[in-house]
């Protein structure tokens, strides 16, 4: 099968969150499985563009609206991701150094899709699927199925991944002339709430939906940012697939991020030297446990009760834990967690800022890597941890439910809580710290977690059969 995919992130070209590791890990694996799989996403100018060869591959002009662009799609010469990647450049519109967060995110990723839809059109074949990811590319399924311009690419199946749905896309009617003449009267599968939904349209209009985990697509039925009614409608072509993690970037053995590798049959020597470089960096102590927090600093993650989390800790179990932050996101939780410098260094450290080789170092040195996320699709964090021995305390959501077992229960090996509180965070803390203390239970947690196959190869499969159906 040729398999198409559309995306506004891929590790190690542009990341943001998860969405780019799973884009720069699945096209590989499908392709390891026999098939032929593809990325196209926008050309942002990062440090990856500059530093490989590229071809050109399509030149081509089209509209948004009435504002009119040319666009030129180059392809990465050396296959180095093990895919074809393919950039799609818009001048103003797609050359900027950041993936999102720009006024006119509407324009571009408006722009970006119609722009690849004119390219594939432009193929002497057909790939067999295209697969979207997240709201940024969701308005493909409707325009291939609904836009006179694409009507030869009406009969191609579509899949759409839903990575987060609290970002929908939404834009006011008045957008609607950006997208190519199409039958208005179809305007419902465009249509949520009287807003232009993208998000809500891909659901609608693909033929396959799939979320990152089966947990995730559960609560989406429940809690989904206001399109509760429309998972249960369309339940029926929706499927759960758990992310996997890509073994070549992510393995202590072997990750160039670290300079301490270990395996499951030597971890105990291996964090230890990954520990010590970190407590050295951030002037910690060696003999606490380490506990540590990596992602984006905002509501969805739990970032926001950190500090009093901390503070709480701090106060009721003493000194006798580490904590480091590593993230970015909303400025007065990085506000905060700098003010609690003031009061607890030497116990505690954050790094406010995008940082990869430090995530690396934190999974590998890290005794425990904290979660207290409100919504978590899948979560990758937890997963990497894992790999690397690193135990996670998490809250029980989404893909954190379907991956980590508590402990205390049958097989299990982290830690894990109910709510996104203070108090019972902090009580997660207060077991770490007890766990830590009985060595033997803590490196029995780590082998069993070190052997988990949380594998793109399995995963992977059940992509192939979500295409498969599709295309009998
Ligand atoms: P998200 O909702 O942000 O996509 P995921 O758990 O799916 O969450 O993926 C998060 C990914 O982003 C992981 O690879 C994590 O290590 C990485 N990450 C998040 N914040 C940072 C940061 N500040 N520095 C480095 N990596 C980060």
């Amino acid at each position: 099968m040729e398999i198409l995919h559309v995306s506004a992130e891929c590790y190690p070209v542009a990341k943001a969150g998860g969405l780019g590791d799973v884009a720069g890990a699945l096209p590989l694996y499908l392709n390891e499985a026999g098939h032929l799989a593809k990325l196209v996403m926008p050309m942002y100018r990062t440090k990856y563009l500059y530093s490989h060869s590229w071809d050109i591959v399509h030149k081509g002009y089209t509209n948004l609206g009435n504002r009119w662009f040319e666009f030129t799609v180059i392809k990465e010469r050396t296959n180095e991701l093990g895919f074809d990647l393919y950039l799609l450049d818009i001048n103003g519109l797609l050359d900027r150094e950041k993936v999102y967060g720009y006024d006119d995110d509407t324009e571009r990723f408006t722009a970006f899709q119609i722009a690849v839809l004119d390219w594939v059109t432009a193929w002497q074949h057909q790939p067999d699927i295209v697969h979207v990811h997240d709201h940024h590319t969701a308005l493909i399924p409707f325009m291939m199925g609904n836009c006179y311009k694409y009507v030869s690419l009406r009969h191609i199946p579509t899949v759409i991944t839903i990575h987060n749905a609290e970002y929908q896309g939404w834009m006011g009617w008045d957008k609607s002339i950006y997208i190519p003449p199409w039958d208005m009267w179809n305007w419902g599968r465009l249509d949520w709430n009287n807003t232009i939904n993208p998000l809500a349209s891909g659901i609608k209009c693909a033929s396959r939906v799939t979320t990152v985990s089966p947990n995730y697509l559960e609560e989406l039925k429940t809690m989904s940012n206001g399109l509760e009614a429309l998972f249960e409608y369309e339940k029926g072509k929706c499927v759960g697939i758990l992310n996997g993690i890509d073994s070549n970037v992510w393995d202590p053995q072997t990750d160039k991020y670290i300079t301490h590798h270990y395996s499951v049959n030597d971890f105990e020597a291996g964090k230890a030297k990954n520990k010590m470089e970190l407590c050295e960096r951030f002037n910690l102590d060696f003999q606490k446990p380490l506990i540590s927090f990596i992602g984006r600093l905002v509501g969805e993650k739990g970032a926001d009760v950190l500090p009093s989390v901390i503070g709480d800790s701090f106060w009721h179990i003493g000194r006798r834990m580490n904590f480091l932050v590593l993230g970015s996101g909303n400025h007065h939780t990085e506000r905060e967690l700098e003010r609690m410098l003031e009061q607890a260094s030497g116990d505690y450290a954050v790094y406010i800022g995008y940082n990869e080789a430090l995530s690396h170092l934190m999974y590998a040195g890290s005794d425990f890597l904290l979660m207290p996320s409100r919504v978590e699709p899948c979560g990758l964090n937890q997963l990497y941890s894992m790999r690397y021995g690193t135990v996670p305390m998490v809250r029980r959501t989404g893909g954190l439910k379907d991956t980590v077992i508590d402990y205390e229960d049958e097989g299990g090996y982290g830690i894990c809580y109910n709510h996104t509180s203070t108090g019972d965070i902090s009580q997660g803390v207060f077991r770490a710290v007890e766990l830590y203390r009985t060595k033997k239970k803590l490196n029995a947690n780590r082998e069993t977690m070190m052997k988990l196959d949380f594998d793109w190869k399995t995963s992977v499969q059940k992509y192939i059969e979500v295409y498969e159906q599709l295309i009998k």
